[in-house]
């Protein structure tokens, strides 16, 4: 099978080297891919929002596969876009109605309400609507969890301690702040708990649940400091025993994946749990329509099935003849980022000792190649998975090699899994 495989970042590689595994895969293209997926398979420098070139790319090279790794071309309806043009070829990910769990809060918030998912109480405004948005905040105590209803970058969720603050921020929201993204806005009750991620693999029918994980979104050690893309990621999770997973699973994961045949929804890829434990009782804090960086850098590594077979038997719509196997023991991953980030920070600082990594994965996210070697390309550079009996001792692994691989500004996170213990 010739296989393509759309993104750029950490996740594409970890992809990209699990698939490599399957003997079903015999050759792989990566678009745009960066130096890591380089090592594993053809990059071809092209946007994956650009479905056109995509098509011709496929055209050219014969793909007989074509998986999606980011959201943007899902919610920009790439999936329905080879329908039309490629209808017997395997598009993995969800139809853009499908992809709008994740494209469209309000979309979200009103598909968990009819289909009895437990999530955060909420209420939608437009720019009709801000009077009642602005009393709506009066009535409430704080925090305030104000959400863009589009995509906004990850930057779409503001939480505020303060009415009138909150107040503010609507008014700047839906006079455009995140452009049409904002147009709409959630407003909805904050949940206070601790947050895990729970992925699984559908046909749209039925469901394989992959291993749970927990990433690390601030900057700064103990949470501190802005959001970033995530600064490392462990699984399994400790506090994710087999009761609260199968609360996931009865509550969540089923009603979900009803909610979607129930509404005829095509959807042939993963969906993304983002949940919150409240008091021994998962919540929705999200639905993402894809898999999650760099919570992909530990599940990959930790899922022992052949991910190709997955990947077939879910476009076949067969996936209840699967069984995930999982590699007991836990994985860990820390990204090396570029100094700044999230803020402005400088690119093409070459990277030293990536050979030198002993007992880790190396897995690349922003890197390319250059005539100096191989350097920084973006503000999450590398991330370092590495698998022990607990998750303390595959970090003792990742953190040594944290020190081996070198490029000017490093910064990482010495206390993933802090809150673990
Ligand atoms: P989202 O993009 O919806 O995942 O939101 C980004 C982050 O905001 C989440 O990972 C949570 O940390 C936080 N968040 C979102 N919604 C809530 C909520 N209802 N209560 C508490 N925290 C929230």
């Amino acid at each position: 099978m010739k296989i393509l495989l759309l993104g750029s970042g950490g996740r594409e590689h970890a992809l990209a080297w699990k698939l490599r595994q399957s003997p079903l895969c015999t050759a792989l293209w990566i678009a745009p891919g960066n130096a890591g997926t380089a090592e594993l398979g053809t990059n071809i420098a092209l946007d994956p929002n650009d479905f056109p070139a995509v098509a011709d790319l496929v055209q050219r090279e014969g793909i007989d596969m074509v998986l999606v790794g980011p959201e943007e071309p899902l919610v920009r309806g790439i999936y329905d876009y080879f329908q039309v043009h490629f209808p017997n070829l395997p598009v993995i990910g969800p139809s853009q109605v499908g992809a709008q769990l994740e494209g469209s809060k309000a979309f979200a918030k009103e598909f968990m309400l009819e289909m009895g998912i437990p999530t955060a109480a909420y209420r939608e405004f437009t720019a009709a609507t801000l009077q009642a948005g602005l009393d709506y905040i009066l009535t409430q105590t704080p925090p305030i969890v104000l959400k863009a209803d589009g995509l906004a970058a990850g930057k779409g969720v503001v939480i505020l301690d303060d009415l009138a603050a909150a107040q503010a921020e609507l008014r700047d929201m839906l006079s455009g702040k995140f452009g049409a993204a904002s147009a709409k806005v959630v407003i909805e009750q904050f949940l206070s708990g601790i947050e895990f991620s729970v992925f699984a693999l559908t046909d749209g029918k039925d469901y394989l649940i992959l291993p749970e994980a927990k990433d690390y979104k601030r900057v700064g050690e103990a949470d501190s400091g802005p959001n970033t893309g995530g600064m490392g990621a462990v699984s399994p999770v400790p506090f994710v025993d087999e009761a609260l997973m199968k609360k996931v699973e009865e509550t969540i994961i089923k009603p979900t994946i009803a909610g979607i045949a129930k509404r005829g929804i095509v959807y042939k890829g993963f969906v993304f749990f983002g949940l919150i434990k409240v008091g021994g009782e998962p919540f929705v804090i999200e639905y993402n329509c894809r898999l999650g960086d760099p919570e992909t850098e530990v599940v990959m590594p930790r899922l022992q099935n052949d991910l190709v077979e997955l990947l077939q038997a879910t476009h076949e719509g067969i996936l209840s003849q699967q069984q995930i196997v999982m590699d007991p023991r836990s994985a860990a991953t820390i990204i090396l980022v570029s100094g700044g980030y999230p803020g402005d920070y400088e690119k093409g600082k070459v990277i030293s000792g990536l050979t030198a990594v002993k007992d880790s994965m190396v897995f690349h996210a922003g890197t390319k190649n250059s005539s100096d070697g191989i350097v920084t390309n973006g503000g999450r550079v590398i991330a370092l998975t590495s698998f022990g009996d607990n998750f303390d001792e595959a970090l003792v692994f990742s953190n040594r090699n944290a020190e081996v691989v070198k490029f000017e500004g490093k910064y990482y996170r010495r206390d993933i899994g802090f809150d673990l213990h």
